[in-house]
């Protein structure tokens, strides 16, 4: 870990400490919380701070307004905040002006006062100067603990960073020490496990991580284009065209790594007309995959082959899910990886809502995962080898 901590930090009581955090939760309808695993991803941080006595702004953003929307305000946010602290929290109408300073300077040491959703500015996208210097004019010290935003050069992930020491906050940490771990020295053999539908955002990981992996296993939509690439029928599934010479050079490439352990399915779970929960499936061999034929999941033959690769393997990464898993029926090959990552005796980082979801879909023991990314793309972009804004703008220590 290169960059400063919040631990590294010194006579912090009564310092004003702007935490950004990515409460970017689901809600449903009713504006309740669904799923409160990112506000909880950040109260080792906010206790933290609370112990170290400084006045805590929390700033986030919720979904994607375009100006006010009051459905999308932090308020059950700050309510369920309150409640998993066992401690108040005062909610803002806003996150800039002079209604949110005379707040803070109002506030003792210990309070935690939470700021309105920053996304209600579109200079926050646009990391405009004079916004993120607002933002800075409020605090002493800005930390950044939302990882799920940090490949985002906005106002209060990266800009604000520019007028005020920036630091990690303790999430932040975890994840980069975690990530880190899979690019520096990761215990051999490797295995990269990669789904979902779009192979476009994920070629730059496989491109960076290619001579790092010992053994991959590729599933869901994205693997039609590397199928194809290796002249497999694929039919009507899922194919971005414009990927399939990429996927070929990849594979070029592999041969030349001497990657022999790069899987692609055997198998798959087929169907004709619609997909829908009540289509009729079937299993066919790869090479029998005909024109009228959509991929909707990995096969038995394909699970067991990954099944094998996983309990191989003494790291795993994965993200994706390997079929379209949000239609039971079509589940089984995603559950079936979910629940071998998490019966693994190896470190195994998981990353990507899905990947998240399917974990939880399967009922596996969350607590068996080496490490849960908080943040999807965030991962992906770490792992490519990019540089997240939201880390570059803290200090180093
Ligand atoms: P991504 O955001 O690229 O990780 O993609 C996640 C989505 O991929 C999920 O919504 C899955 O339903 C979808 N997916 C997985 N396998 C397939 C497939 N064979 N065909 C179409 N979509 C798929």
């Amino acid at each position: 870990m290169t960059k400063k901590t919040i631990e590294d930090l010194r006579d912090i009581a009564g310092k004003r400490i702007l935490v950004r955090v990515d409460f970017n939760v689901p809600l449903d309808e009713k504006r309740n919380i669904t799923d409160d695993t990112r506000i909880k991803a950040a109260l080792p941080t906010i206790k933290y701070l609370i112990e170290a006595k400084a006045k805590i702004i929390l700033v986030s953003h919720l979904g994607r307004p375009s100006g006010v929307d009051e459905k999308l305000r932090m308020d059950p946010i700050g309510a369920r905040l309150s409640e998993l602290l066992g401690k108040k929290v005062t909610k803002l109408d806003d996150c800039i002006g002079e209604e949110v300073e005379n707040a803070i300077s109002k506030a003792k040491n210990g309070d935690v006062i939470l700021l309105e959703n920053v996304r209600f500015y579109a200079e926050e996208e646009k990391n405009d100067e004079i916004f993120a210097r607002k933002l800075a004019s409020l605090a002493d010290i800005y930390v950044n603990d939302a990882f799920g935003t940090a490949h985002r050069a906005h106002a209060s992930t990266a800009g604000i960073a520019e007028f005020i020491p920036g630091v990690a906050g303790l999430l932040m940490e975890k994840e980069i020490k975690a990530l880190s771990k899979l690019l520096e020295n990761p215990e051999k053999p490797f295995l990269l496990i990669l789904g979902g539908a779009k192979v476009s955002d994920k070629i730059g990981i496989i491109r960076n991580l290619l001579s790092k992996v010992d053994i991959v296993a590729l599933g869901g939509g994205m693997a039609y284009a590397f199928l194809k690439a290796k002249n497999w029928p694929v039919g009507k599934s899922l194919l971005e065209e414009d990927m399939v010479p990429v996927a070929k050079e990849i594979v070029k490439k592999t041969y030349e790594l001497h990657l022999y352990d790069f899987h692609t399915p055997l198998d798959h779970i087929v169907v004709t007309g619609k997909i829908s929960p009540e289509a009729e499936k079937q299993v066919v061999e790869r090479g029998a995959v005909s024109e009228n034929m959509i991929g909707v999941d990995i096969g038995p033959q394909a699970i067991a082959e990954y099944e094998d690769c996983i309990h191989r393997a003494k790291t795993i990464f994965w993200n994706g899910p390997l079929g379209i898993f949000e239609i039971d029926q079509f589940a089984t090959g995603t559950i079936a990886i979910a629940k071998a990552v998490a019966e693994a005796q190896a470190y195994t980082v998981v990353g990507g809502g899905d990947s998240i979801a399917a974990l939880n879909k399967a009922g596996v023991d969350l607590n068996k995962i080496s490490h849960i990314s908080t943040g999807g793309g965030a991962s992906l972009e770490f792992l490519e080898g990019k540089v997240l804004p939201g880390i570059a703008c803290l200090q180093d220590k």
